[in-house]
């Protein structure tokens, strides 16, 4: 049977309707939205603003296991920074087990759930045993993250990662083994990973190359064109400028800076996400915008990473399209990582409401950034949701009108108010496909993956 509910405020992609009546069916998509109440049914009535679930469009979700566990420096460390991290990094990788791998999963899929996230787009490296011996299961790692996806009801775009070399003409180190496949190995894992599809609705299935320090020119067209004859849709990501060494490298090796490269090898389009993107120069920044391709911001993660700050507002005004995505989850909070990149662009430029740009009436800081990243989420994922109208998915969250951050707010500013208004996470409700999968703020589930989580860093620190 179809469900009606009558929201008190529902976020609409051109304004808001007070009430709004969203009928969902029963395979979790939307079936219309209405004004008014279709005659002779009854509607359960939900308290607060109503907006669509967003789709967090960069994760490796084992890191989570790292925050809060790199904020030191030794007297033999000379300089800080990705790399220095990268080596912490690698030494949870020596000593991930699938078990641990899919406990972590479920716990940070939990937090994306309970900050009102309803996709993610994993990034998933981490494919073999230490030192590269193969899972009796080739897929046995991504199949750790697809039941985590299911454990917790987060739609996850699966991305196995290409991953060939330790960069530009050098081996892999011994613990980049776990990472590494051929061209064909690859591509029959992301064959394999397709196949799950039929029991699990919310699961996408698209292609990462690791980045062009770590696959070659030819790897990555060979992949692509496998990508493309199983599905000509399948998103594609990379990993690309997220530092000025990468960014050195790849035009040393390459001949050219890497969005300029990709532009001109393998064309961009609307299939792309460029994750980070943070150091574009001008022609990039025209070229990759134009292109119609996501730009993969994870704002707090390259913040703590000291990596750079992407060019906001030029890629903004070019009409470029981009998303959030929170990377190694230093938080997993939307209001957060919008409010580092809004802000941190005022403190840059010292002027406020960056990308807002005047139109009819005021335009709103938090809707732009919030419905930018909505779009940029669904169009990086390809989960379908997106938007609270027919034919979506039925990705719907609830926030609270009593919370402090949103109390004695009205739409036109609840958005405002939830991105740079206060601290309290104001998401209450939140439904996946038509399930709900957070009531009151907490999911039937969370008291095992909590420990599940405690049990696997237990064996990771020890
Ligand atoms: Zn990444």
């Amino acid at each position: 049977m179809p469900h009606l509910y009558e929201v008190e405020h529902l976020h609409q992609p051109d304004g808001w309707l007070s009430p709004g009546f969203l009928e969902v069916g029963d395979d979790g998509t939307i079936l219309s939205v209405s004004a008014t109440c279709p005659e002779g049914r009854r509607a359960t009535p939900l308290a607060g603003f109503g907006v669509p679930g967003l789709s967090n469009l960069h994760s490796h979700a084992f890191q989570r296991a790292l925050a809060g566990r790199t904020e030191f420096v030794t007297g033999a460390l000379a300089e800080d920074n990705l790399w220095t991290w990268r080596k912490e990094m690698y030494r949870m990788v020596d000593r991930l087990t699938p078990e641990a791998y899919g406990a972590i999963a479920s716990l940070v899929y939990l937090e994306m759930l309970q900050f009102g996230m309803t996709a993610v787009c994993e990034f998933h490296y981490v494919h073999h045993q230490p030192g590269g011996a193969r899972h009796a299961n080739p897929a046995e790692m991504s199949d750790r993250l697809i039941a985590a996806a299911q454990d917790t009801g987060l739609g996850l775009t699966i991305l196995p990662v290409l991953y060939a070399h330790g960069g530009i003409g050098k081996p892999v180190e011994p613990t980049q083994q776990r990472f590494v496949h051929s061209v064909d190995e690859y591509l029959t894992l992301i064959d394999t990973l397709r196949g799950r599809r039929a029991q699990n609705a919310n699961l996408n299935v698209g292609l990462a190359l690791h980045s062009l320090r770590a696959v070659t020119p030819s790897e990555a067209k060979a992949a692509l064109a496998g990508m493309q004859a199983m599905d000509p849709a399948a998103r594609l990501h990379i990993h690309v400028s997220e530092t000025t060494h990468e960014v050195a490298e790849v035009e040393a090796g390459l001949g050219a800076r890497p969005v300029q490269w990709l532009l001109d090898n393998v064309g961009l389009d609307d299939r792309w996400c460029l994750v980070h993107a943070t150091h574009l120069d001008a022609s990039e920044i025209a070229g990759s915008a134009a292109s119609g391709a996501v730009a993969g911001l994870c704002p707090l993660t390259e913040a703590t990473m000291g990596d750079g700050f992407f060019p906001l507002v030029e890629y903004h005004e070019a009409g470029g399209a981009w998303g959030i995505g929170t990377d190694s989850h230093y938080s997993t909070s939307i209001a957060e990582e919008l409010r580092i990149l809004e802000c941190g662009k005022r403190l840059e430029l010292r002027r406020r409401n960056v990308i807002a740009r005047p139109g009819e009436g005021a335009v709103h800081t938090g809707r732009v950034h919030f419905d930018t990243a909505l779009a940029g989420g669904e169009q990086a994922s390809g989960q379908g949701g997106g938007a609270l109208v027919a034919g979506r998915r039925a990705d719907l969250v609830m926030l609270d009108a009593d919370c402090n951050v949103l109390l004695g707010h009205g739409p036109a500013t609840a958005l405002d108010a939830w991105m740079l208004g206060g601290t309290q996470n104001p998401v209450r409700d939140v439904m996946v496909a038509g399930s709900w999968v957070i009531r009151g703020g907490h999911h039937a589930q969370e008291a095992r993956i909590k420990a599940d989580y405690r049990a696997a860093m237990a064996h990771l620190t020890a």
